[in-house]
């Protein structure tokens, strides 16, 4: 993570101290590069500015409204996938016509709403969501605009739980049946088709399943425009993977130069939904080594961060960076698996890692902004951690840590009166 670095054996986060952050926010929290989230956003936007495209942010990796108000003002457009994502992405100031709706179990009150509000465009997904977003919009007496999410049935090469343009997949809709799909939604009314659309994955780090994909869908392009279907837009769906480990994902330049040689002349624009590229490296979780605990065959650092808070480790064997935040001397190394409290033996944050710590210190989760608080639950009635922005050398809290009230809230409601 380039925002990381060691000053006098303190890590720190851009201009700031991580144990400053400690002490004044306490543990586990999660801690956001203001300079790394808007670079890699205008890497994004620089690399596009040539083509006619609207960056859309897929904010399932990171919603927190103070990181979307950011990209918005950025000029940046959000990809959404459910009621909730919407209301934020109308807090946070997005206009509604940068706005994408992605997702296969959209309900009639999400694309009541979404129409009401008039957003770019639906990702369909499937033969039965175009009836019920025709029959939705004809009686709000609008027309929704649409792009048909096609699996291109290429395999991505990554984590199966992450990979979703194979056959196998509850995702889009078969490449076999794209073309009578289309002719579906535009003989339906209420409907006006627009786009076509993919998401084969994420943590991508070649560009070839891409490219692949892209290549499929601009054949059913020129197949649709054969019969009369003229399309307006594609949409290539997230980014490129990043760097957790020793992965060398390739430039966004080199992306956005492939999809232009292949987009010259067509007269066609170009989405893309990219989160984790976006937010994956402007963050870290910050935790503190509660106790150290040699098991038969293993060593234990259990720490006051869980699978709760970051579980990816658990879910898809994302591998996270680990860092001691003060660097110490003389202490012995072991090799440790980073542990939570959490009772679960999934619950871990890292396996095998050769640390120098002691009880009490202080360890930075790295690569911790995409998929992290995201992600988070209240398993083990542990309350969501604070979320906290690094501006140069300013610190500034942007979600408060969770009080025990406001968790148990909605069952107090609940409750019969005593007596
Ligand atoms: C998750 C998702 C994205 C974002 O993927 P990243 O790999 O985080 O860029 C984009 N589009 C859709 C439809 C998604 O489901």
């Amino acid at each position: 993570m380039p925002a990381l670095h060691y000053q006098q054996q303190t890590l720190y986060l851009d201009d700031v101290a991580l144990p400053s952050i400690a002490h004044q926010f306490t543990t586990p929290c999660f801690v956001y590069s203001k300079r790394t989230l808007l670079q890699a956003w205008q890497a994004y936007r620089d690399a596009f500015a040539g083509q006619d495209a609207l960056i859309c942010y897929a904010m399932k990796a990171n919603s927190n409204l103070s990181l979307l108000k950011l990209l918005v003002d950025a000029g940046a457009g959000m990809d959404i996938v459910s009621g909730g994502e919407l209301e934020r992405a109308l807090l946070a100031g997005c206009p509604p016509e940068r706005i994408v709706f992605s997702g296969v179990g959209k309900t009639v009150t999400e694309m009541h709403r979404a129409l009401e509000v008039g957003i770019h465009c639906f990702n369909v997904e499937s033969s039965a969501e175009l009836d019920r977003l025709s029959a939705v919009a004809t009686r709000m007496g609008k027309t929704a605009a649409v792009s048909l999410r096609i699996n291109p049935d290429v395999d991505a090469g990554t984590h199966p739980y992450i990979s979703t343009g194979l056959k196998g997949n509850k995702f889009g809709i078969a490449h076999a049946e794209a073309l009578a799909t289309y002719r579906k939604a535009a003989s339906l009314p209420g409907l006006q088709v627009v786009g076509i659309d993919c998401h084969i994955g994420s943590q991508l780090t070649e560009l070839s399943p891409f490219i692949d994909a892209l290549d499929r869908l601009l054949s059913l392009v020129d197949q649709l425009a054969a019969e009369g279907i003229v399309l307006q837009h594609v949409d290539m769906g997230g980014g490129i993977g990043i760097c957790y480990d020793a992965e060398t994902p390739p430039p966004v330049r080199d992306y956005a130069q492939a999809i232009a040689e292949r987009l010259a002349g067509r007269g066609l624009k170009l989405v893309l939904e990219p989160g984790r590229a976006i937010v994956g490296n402007a963050g870290v979780l910050l935790t503190r080594v509660e106790f150290l605990k040699q098991g038969e065959t293993k060593n234990f650092a259990i720490v006051d961060a869980a699978m709760n808070d970051l579980i990816r480790p658990a879910l898809y064997e994302g591998w996270h960076q680990v860092l001691p935040v003060e660097q110490q001397e003389g202490l012995p190394e072991r090799v440790y698996d980073v542990v939570g409290p959490v009772c679960e033996s999934a619950d871990f944050l890292a396996q095998d890692r050769t640390l120098a710590i002691r009880a009490g210190d202080l360890l930075a989760i790295g690569s911790a902004g995409a998929y992290g608080m995201a992600m988070s639950s209240n398993y083990n009635s542990r309350v969501r951690a604070a979320e906290i922005l690094v501006d140069g050398d300013r610190v500034q809290l942007i979600r408060q840590r969770e009080t025990l009230a406001q968790m148990l809230a909605c069952e107090q409601a609940c409750l019969p009166e005593a007596g």
